[in-house]
This record gives C-alpha cells, sequence and structure tokens, in this order.
C-alpha cells in the first residue's frame, strides 16, 4: 500500500494497513517535524479511548479532558461576563503536533511501514493492469492500494473528483496558543478551563477556548498548559494570521477580562484559515482512496478533521480485515466513509450558517431559528438574549436530527 502524505490521516492510515498486515511506504512531502499545524485538537473521548486502546496512541500521550461546555457573552450594557448555558460535552483536548508525534511513533514501530519524509509525490496514476502507480522524483513505485493522505489540496483527489472545488463559506478562523501566564489573575476564566471548553459569542462570530498540553514539556500540571483558541468572523482583509485583528475583535465584542487574557502574552503558532467546505463524491475507487481533509474538508465547528482522519484509519483496517481482495476493502470503506464525509460538512454548514432545516419539529424550530438568528458566523443570535433553554433548543434546531460529539453525544462524529 502506498500512502500520500504522512500527516496525522498518512500515519494513521499507514498504522491501520500495517495493523491488516500490508507492507506500507509512505511519501511526505516535508523534510522535517510536523508540528504546531492545527494547535489544539479535540477528540470524542470514547475514540481517543478505542485508538489508545488498540495501539494506535501511547496512553502517555499527554492530554486535557473537559466534561462540560459553558456559553459565554458580554453582558449587555456593561463589560462584564454573562454564563449563559451549559451543557455535557466531554472532549479530549490534544495538542496537534503530539497527537502526530503519537501517530508517527505508532507508524514508526511496525517493521512493514516505511516512512520516507522530503517526498513529494509529483503523480499518481493507474499502471496498465489496475494497479497503482507513484511518481516521485526518484522514480515510479506501483502498489495495490495506494491512499490519498495529502491533505485539502490533494493530488490524488483530482484522480477521482477533477473539477471539484472547495466553496468558501466567506468567513475565516484564526486559531492561536496563549501561554497560561495570560490567564493570571483572571480566577473566573481559568476556573471555567479546568473543568470546561467555553464558547464566547459575539455579534459577529464567536470564540472557542480550552486548554491543551504544551507539548515542549513533560508533566501534566497547569504549567504545562497553553490556552488554545479558535476565532471565527468575517475577515477585515485578506486574512492573513494577524494577531492585532484578533485582539480588536476581543477589545470591541469579549467581556474585558477575556479580552484582557487575548491581548497579553505572546500568541504562539497563529493561523488564519478561510473556511471552507469540500466533500469528495466517493472515498475510493479501487486501487485509489481518500482519507483525512483529502477526502473532504468540514468546517471547524465541527471538530471533527483530524477525528475523521482517524475513523477513516480505523475503518481501513476494518475493511482490509473483513475482505477478501483490496478493491472489496476499497468498497467497504466507500460504503461507509462517504455518506458520512457529506454528513459532517452538512453538519458544518449548519453550525456556521444555522439553516435550520424542516425536522420533525417542524416550523416551531424554524421559526426558533429565525428568532435567534441563523448563524454562529454568519447571523449571529442574539447572544445577549439566550439562556440555557434557548441555547438547548438552539443546538437541536442546528443538529436538525444528526449528532456531534460536541453536543454531548458522544456516539456522533
Ligand atoms: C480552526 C480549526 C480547528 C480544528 N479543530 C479540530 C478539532 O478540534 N478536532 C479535529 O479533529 N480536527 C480539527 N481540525 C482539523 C484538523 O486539523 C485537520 O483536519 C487534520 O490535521 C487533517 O489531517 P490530514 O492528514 O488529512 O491533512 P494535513 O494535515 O493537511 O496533511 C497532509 C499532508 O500531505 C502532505 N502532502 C501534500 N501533498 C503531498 C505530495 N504531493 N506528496 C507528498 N506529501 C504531500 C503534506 O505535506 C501534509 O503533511 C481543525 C482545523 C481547523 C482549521
Amino acid at each position: 500500500m502506498g500512502v500520500v502524505g504522512g500527516s496525522i490521516a498518512g500515519c494513521a492510515m499507514a498504522v491501520a494497513g500495517a495493523r491488516a498486515g500490508a507492507e506500507v511506504t509512505v511519501y511526505e512531502r516535508s523534510a522535517g517535524e510536523l508540528r504546531g499545524r492545527g494547535l489544539g485538537i479535540v477528540l470524542p473521548p470514547s475514540l481517543h479511548g478505542e485508538l489508545t486502546a488498540v495501539g494506535y496512541l501511547d496512553a502517555a500521550m499527554p492530554t486535557v479532558p473537559v466534561a462540560t461546555r459553558v456559553w459565554v457573552t458580554r453582558a449587555a450594557g456593561s463589560r462584564s461576563a454573562r454564563e449563559f448555558a451549559r451543557q455535557s460535552g466531554p472532549v479530549t483536548a490534544c495538542n496537534w503536533g503530539l497527537l502526530w508525534q503519537a501517530l508517527r511513533r505508532s507508524a514508526g514501530s511496525s517493521p512493514a511501514v516505511r516512512y520516507h519524509r522530503g517526498h513529494p509525490v509529483v503523480s499518481v496514476g493507474r499502471a496498465e493492469g489496475g494497479r497503482a502507480v507513484v511518481r516521485t522524483e526518484g522514480g515510479a513505485e506501483e502498489y495495490d492500494v495506494v491512499v490519498g493522505a495529502d491533505g485539502h489540496r490533494s493530488l490524488t483527489r483530482g484522480l477521482l473528483a477533477p473539477d471539484l472545488r472547495p466553496s468558501p463559506a466567506g468567513y475565516a478562523v484564526w486559531r492561536g496558543t496563549l501561554p497560561m501566564s495570560a490567564l493570571t489573575g483572571h480566577r473566573r476564566p481559568l476556573e471555567l478551563l479546568r473543568e470546561s471548553w467555553v464558547t464566547l459569542g459575539f455579534r459577529g462570530g464567536h470564540g472557542i477556548f480550552y486548554l491543551i498540553p504544551r507539548g515542549d514539556t513533560e508533566g501534566d500540571g497547569e504549567r504545562d498548559h497553553l490556552l488554545a483558541y479558535a476565532v471565527y468572523a468575517r475577515p477585515c482583509g485578506p486574512g492573513a494570521p494577524d494577531v492585532a485583528y484578533v485582539r480588536r475583535i476581543a477589545e470591541q465584542h469579549f467581556p474585558a477580562e477575556w479580552a484582557e487574557i487575548v491581548a497579553r502574552g505572546e500568541h504562539t503558532a497563529m493561523t488564519c484559515h478561510p473556511v471552507t467546505d469540500l466533500h469528495a463524491p466517493v472515498a475510493a475507487d479501487p486501487p485509489f482512496l481518500l482519507a483525512g481533509d483529502a477526502a473532504g474538508v468540514t468546517r471547524p465547528h465541527t471538530a471533527s478533521g483530524a477525528v475523521k482522519a482517524l475513523q477513516d484509519a480505523l475503518c481501513l483496517e476494518r475493511s482490509l480485515r473483513a475482505s477478501a481482495s483490496p478493491a472489496e476493502a476499497l468498497g467497504r470503506y466507500a460504503r461507509e466513509r462517504t455518506p458520512e464525509g457529506a454528513r459532517l460538512v452538512e453538519l458544518g454548514r449548519r453550525i456556521g450558517r444555522a439553516q435550520v432545516e424542516r425536522t420533525p419539529e417542524g416550523a416551531r424550530l424554524v421559526e426558533l431559528g429565525r428568532r435567534i438568528g441563523r448563524a454562529q458566523v454568519e447571523r449571529t443570535p442574539d447572544w445577549d438574549a439566550l439562556d440555557q433553554a434557548g441555547v438547548e433548543e438552539w443546538c437541536r434546531a442546528t443538529l436538525a436530527g444528526t449528532t456531534s460529539y460536541l453536543y454531548g453525544d458522544e456516539g456522533g462524529g
């Protein structure tokens, strides 16, 4: 099996292939360590537990598990914080770099996996006889299966869906981390973050805050944590990774103590991504298979990019074990993963846009959606008018019958 891309999806697929008995070669374009790309990542605790139990992840990988989601906004007519809802929302928060390293080590510990870094793939195609060919500057190799784990600009996806283009959502996400010293003197935010992840609603967007392991220290005390954030808003310009813009949003819209936290400290590993939707119409067409962002990009509101890549890997392992041939395995994989990718893209659209669809609850929820606003970003609700019951109804309307672990449904992807 050949794997194009050696990031989260690529390493996880290599582990899956090796566990199911394949010889695996991974081609990764970057020559160095992959660090800090995604900054903070949250996983459903059940998925983290499963990956640890079966050996994809090392139980020693530091994480920050929390059980609750807390909703906060700036109180009307003041600069103080108003906590307006609290929900069950168990997540296992990870550092992207540590997650990648754990998967990389797991792949590296198998004698069946060869991982080539600094090896960009220049083309992928079909050989005579139906096998797949991977070409690098060093030459060409043939495989029974080639996994495209080459990210949102996947070259491999071009074979399965040549005309597919991402659809921009019209807003962006600024992600970064802050040292724990930014929380010094802010007792209430620190208390909240010790037990929960925080959604901070403001006019024109929202922010997500949670603690993650630092990644450059060994311990699991608070000094070994970072405060991770993702702020969703419309870009003021071309969407550069601009700390000043995030600080300006915070200063204008956040409760004073949260604005001070964002104003403080060095923002490490700052990025800005335009938010897009992308979904390959088919996740596999033998001998090719897509995994992770190559198969589809969901809006980050679903916190499902890495989750999906890891679930793709578990599905590949199951499919290979249950099938008599690689083609049969890829057929199983496509039947399971294509609709799941579509579901997550649609869920991300709804959370971002919160278009209230007709559900069995019908007109009442549609009306609720109108009343409290259509979005967490594009048309934000009147956060100040929301309370516990309003948030719960709004979440049900947004989910429209589907599930998400972020909304307290552990089974949801
Ligand atoms: C704001 C935000 C928040 C997020 N939060 C979460 C979260 O909480 N939980 C979650 O699960 N996910 C989250 N994600 C998503 C997650 O970070 C990504 O989905 C995940 O890292 C994708 O992994 P991947 O391996 O598919 O792709 P990538 O990490 O993009 O890796 C692709 C790899 O392929 C390599 N490559 C590309 N082309 C070639 C080539 N031609 N030859 C060789 N190598 C090549 C690249 O160098 C790269 O290493 C978030 C994303 C964003 C933007």
